[in-house]
């Protein structure tokens, strides 16, 4: 379902609205919501959910994030056109799109071998080319790095400090930390070598695996 119609693109900018109500003010961040087309994200059997702010399977158990909080997220990231940055967790590609749309250079990076062999066979086809790898984004891409912002979208029990050392001097990361049904929101910046952490509200992720992650013994 590739179409993008005037019913769509009016949908969109309803969710527009609501995510300005909701307290988005970037307007960057705004007008790469309006633009990237939800609906192409979904299955047949979902497709009138796409613009609702909801989050919503995927398969393999994982979940393309509600739009409110890929716009959080974004937003708190700050990201400059021609920024170099990491989204760990593809899932979708949705919020890969977006950080597109802002102008980024985007490396993603998916631990689910099926997912990430779909999400890079679909997303260049209407036109999004990040750098798409596979592997345990909980480690960050050292080959690849540094990288000017990090973006976790799943939930982990620590910060992974893998990812603080893959920040350039001035660096963000804003990554969801808690436990496994909840977890706060946080924003690391790096300045001449420190970490300076900002927290934010809660939200629920699906939990970030790997090394820097839950393990199958937690
Ligand atoms: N950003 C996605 C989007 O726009 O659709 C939503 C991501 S979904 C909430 C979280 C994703 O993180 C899942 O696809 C999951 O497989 C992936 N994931 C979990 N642990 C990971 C890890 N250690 N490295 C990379 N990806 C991981």
């Amino acid at each position: 379902m590739l179409e993008d119609n005037y019913k769509q693109r009016g949908l969109r900018n309803k969710l527009v609205k609501k995510l300005r109500q909701k307290g988005i003010t970037d307007e960057a961040v705004l007008a790469a919501i309006g633009k990237v087309p939800r609906h192409v994200f979904f299955d047949d059997a979902l497709l009138a959910h796409a613009y609702e702010d909801k989050a919503f399977p995927i398969g393999e158990g994982q979940t393309i994030s509600q739009p409110y909080t890929v716009a959080f997220q974004s937003e708190k990231l700050e990201v400059k056109p021609g920024q170099k940055v990491l989204e760990i967790g593809t899932g979708s590609g949705y919020q890969a799109a977006i950080l597109l749309e802002l102008g980024a250079k985007v490396y993603t990076i998916e631990f689910n071998r099926k997912l990430y062999e779909k999400t890079k066979a679909f997303l260049p086809s209407f036109g999004y080319n990040p750098y798409f790898f596979y592997g345990d984004g909980s480690k960050g891409i050292p080959a690849k790095a540094p990288f000017d912002k990090i973006i976790v979208t799943a939930g982990a029990p620590v910060i992974p400090s893998a990812l603080t050392d893959q920040l350039t001097e001035k660096g963000i990361l804003i990554i969801p930390v808690g436990d496994r049904e909840s977890q706060k929101m946080l924003k690391i910046h790096k300045n001449a070598g420190k970490l300076l952490k900002e927290e934010f509200n809660q939200f629920a992720f699906v939990p970030l695996l790997g090394e820097g992650g839950w393990t199958s013994k937690d």
